[in-house]
């Protein structure tokens, strides 16, 4: 923080054209109401894991359809599949799928496997 009380972010470039979404895509394949987030943060407001790391199922959703596999894949272990986001989604999105479906997407890359 500096000394106005407010520190800038770092500047990054999303390459929405180059970046590998087959981990979205493989989502919306298999648990289609992944389809339906509106990224309103819901979710993150009521998960634990949430209240002692930095995490956040909300900034997770975003990263995957936006291909950023990589910086999702650091976060998305913190996940305990607990399941309490479900009940507070106002889409009726299946997140504990959504993020069990990521993970094993994420590890088929990972291990150069088809999707
Ligand atoms: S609560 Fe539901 S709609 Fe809102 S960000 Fe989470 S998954 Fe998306
Ligand atoms: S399933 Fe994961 S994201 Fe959802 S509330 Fe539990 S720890 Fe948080």
């Amino acid at each position: 923080m500096n000394k106005f009380g407010f520190s800038l972010s770092e500047p990054r470039v999303i390459d929405y054209e180059r970046n590998n979404k087959e981990v979205a895509e493989y989502i919306f394949r298999y648990e289609p109401t992944f389809r339906l987030c509106i990224e309103c943060g819901a979710c993150a407001a009521t998960c634990i894991t949430g209240l002692f790391k930095a995490f956040s199922l909300r900034e997770l959703n975003i990263l995957i359809k936006r291909g950023e596999n990589e910086l999702a894949r650091t976060k998305i272990k913190q996940c305990m599949l607990c399941g309490k986001c479900i009940l507070v989604c106002p889409r009726g999105v299946n997140t504990r799928n959504v993020i069990f479906l990521a993970d094993e997407a994420l590890t088929k890359l990972n291990g150069h496997e088809k999707l």
